[in-house]
């Protein structure tokens, strides 16, 4: 079904709790961790509990959990203090644009000078 865990996927052993991560916040549909391998002084992925597998769908099948997704990138960046001067929100879709777990993040990159365009 739309939505269920995936056995093969990282993201839904980090919301069950079977992978270790260091949790930032958590709500009713969301987790926010710290990347394992910070591009940024704040690296922060902020998760759905469900599982799908790209921002768009889950924005299609669950649109209100893709806005709390959205609340919770920016309650992040209050928190981190990176709000003031400027932070990025970041889904990676697809292989070609560097998107390697098929369990849909959103990047919250900040506390550093953020160039426009990214590579
Ligand atoms: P993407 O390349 O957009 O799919 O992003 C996946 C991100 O997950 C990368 O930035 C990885 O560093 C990060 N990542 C992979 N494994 C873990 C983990 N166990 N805990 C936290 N972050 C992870
Ligand atoms: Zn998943």
């Amino acid at each position: 079904m739309a939505g269920e865990p995936q056995a093969d996927c990282l993201f839904c052993k980090i919301v069950a709790g079977t992978v270790p991560a260091t949790v930032v916040r958590e709500t009713e549909t969301t987790v926010a961790f710290r990347d394992i391998n910070p591009q940024a002084p704040t690296h922060v992925l902020v998760i759905p509990k469900v599982h799908y597998p790209t921002a768009v769908a889950l924005a299609e099948a669950e649109p209100a959990i893709a806005a709390d997704i959205l609340r919770e990138a920016a309650q992040i960046a209050a928190d981190e203090k990176i709000d003031d001067h400027g932070y990025r929100v970041v889904f990676n879709t697809g292989t070609g644009a560097g998107q390697t777990v098929f369990h849909v993040h959103a990047h919250v990159l900040g506390g550093r000078g953020l160039q426009w365009p990214p590579g």
